[in-house]
């Protein structure tokens, strides 16, 4: 490849709304045969709201949102962020947490009003009006959020995001290219499904931890395909730097951003399957 056609790629590129880390990089798209897309954020606007309020007897819904609420509050999570806003509209101003802890992929904990509170898929028992909760939620397509504090689970709060507009599209045209597409999400099974209906995706890796994001791009390398990653948080960083090419949209986190070889600017799916095909036009433009 001759450098003056790789910046010419480049220069059409940012046009496009594709930041391109280096003239090198459009090489490396040349044989991808596989898009990895990620949900949250990715595949829907990442902007989740609060829908269905579950709380068990003996507990006041409004309890429930505020001690909910306040630990959510401290995280920059999708899912915390809807949970606080939800409860800040529907239970008032949210009291102060302390010993606040994340657990990556998992949720949320510390202490409220002098009670520890666990919220998020800390549980693997639950008892069964929680579980019933968490089964209606997630039939609905939605997330389900388990809220527990001293030890008890006290009730179940169900948030969903919407699939990006231009998502369906995007997963055509890259099938169009010749490229299957995979949606990863650390999210429960229901939910990913009903995303990948929507969008036209029939291979689904749901409930993968942060950490085994990577995982799933090295077993996909390992059979042989040549992997794209399409993600925005910082649960993607590490996958985009492992996947033969990354590609990090431009709404989401820092940390995705840099770990990326292109960003595509304006969040629009669609522009994947513009890079893909501005790459191979550059290439091809160079024998
Ligand atoms: P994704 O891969 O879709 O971007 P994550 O790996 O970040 O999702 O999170 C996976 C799941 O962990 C979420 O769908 C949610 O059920 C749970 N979770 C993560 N962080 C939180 C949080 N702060 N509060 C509640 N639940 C959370
Ligand atoms: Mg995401």
């Amino acid at each position: 490849a001759t450098p003056t056609a790789l910046l010419v790629g480049t220069g059409r590129g940012a046009q496009l709304g594709i930041l391109i880390k280096g003239p090198e990089v459009l090489e490396s798209t040349r044989r991808v045969d596989t898009v990895v897309l990620d949900k949250t954020g990715t595949v829907t606007t990442g902007r989740m709201t609060l829908h269905e309020v579950y709380a068990l007897a003996g507990t006041p819904e409004e309890e429930l949102l505020r001690l909910a609420g306040a630990v959510e509050h401290a995280s920059e999570h999708p899912v915390a962020r809807a949970v606080a806003a939800g409860a800040e509209r529907r239970a008032g101003r949210l009291p102060d947490v302390a010993a606040f802890v994340s657990v990556p992929g998992r949720g949320v904990r510390g202490r409220v009003e002098g009670r520890e509170v666990a919220v998020g898929r800390l549980h693997d028992e639950l008892p069964p009006a929680a579980a019933r909760a968490v089964d209606e939620a997630e039939g609905n397509g939605r997330t389900a959020v388990v809220v527990a504090w001293d030890g008890e689970v006290r009730g179940v709060l169900a948030v969903a995001d919407a699939v990006r507009e231009t998502s369906a599209e995007a997963v055509a045209e890259l099938r169009r290219l010749g490229l299957a597409p995979v949606l990863l999400t650390g999210d429960n099974r229901r939910v990913a499904e009903s995303v990948a209906a929507a969008v036209g995706i029939d291979e689904v890796i749901a409930e993968v931890l942060p950490e085994e994001k990577v995982a799933v791009v090295e077993r996909l390398r390992a059979e042989g395909r040549t992997v794209a990653m399409v993600g925005d948080g910082v649960n993607d960083a590490a996958a985009l730097a492992t996947a033969d090419l990354g590609l990090a949209m431009g709404t989401g986190t820092d940390a995705a951003i840099e770990a990326g070889d292109l960003t595509l600017v304006r969040g629009d799916l669609r522009v994947a399957a513009d890079a893909i095909r501005l790459s191979r036009r550059t290439l091809a433009t160079i024998k």
